[in-house]
């Protein structure tokens, strides 16, 4: 018999079953919600409810065009496991609690080897008032993020953003040789 499961792992593992219920042909993700040691929501990826879900259509096109992650997430048709465990929670569950996030590859059915949100669904954390994203790697280290940082990042983004803008709009000035 495995040894007892930790309380992280416990948690992660049931995010890997909820995942399974994902209707989208690339991958499977599943969120869970725990406050207070209780399991406040949980979620996964699939088409808002009426609207056809990848799974049925047979085809997601994110999938199909080979879009790279972190883009063009419009093309897939899913509401995000993170976005819907969210929504289906009040504030106060969300503020301070703790999400699990656990993804399945549909191709080859191994779990997803570092599972991470994306920055669409990084924000909906952050404003959830969530602190801490747990997720287990391939090699089975549970690691977890920290929306403070996402936040830093955020902001060290626009800062560069601006700088860049800033030297595309200065007065073009020759170089002064001596
Ligand atoms: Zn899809
Ligand atoms: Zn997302």
């Amino acid at each position: 018999m495995s040894p007892r499961p930790g309380k992280d792992q416990y948690y992660l593992n049931i995010a890997r079953e909820v995942c399974r219920r994902g209707t989208c042909l690339r991958r499977l993700y599943g969120a869970v919600i725990v406050k207070d040691d209780q399991i406040v929501s949980t979620g996964y990826a699939g088409a808002p409810r009426g609207v056809a879900n990848c799974v049925d259509l047979g085809v997601c096109l994110r999938q199909e065009l080979g879009i790279p992650p972190g883009q063009r997430y419009e093309l897939c048709r899913s509401v995000h496991a993170e976005m819907n465990a969210v929504i289906h929670a009040s504030r106060q569950q969300t503020l301070g609690a703790t999400m699990y996030l656990a993804g399945i590859e549909v191709n080859s059915g191994l779990p997803v080897a570092r599972p991470e949100p994306c920055l669409l669904c990084r924000r909906v954390i952050i404003n959830a008032g969530i602190a801490r994203v747990v997720v287990q790697l391939a090699d089975g280290q549970i690691v977890s993020y920290d929306p403070q940082d996402w936040i830093a990042q955020e902001n060290q983004e626009a800062q560069q953003q601006l700088a860049a803008r800033a030297r595309r709009t200065a007065p073009a000035r020759e170089e002064v040789s001596s």
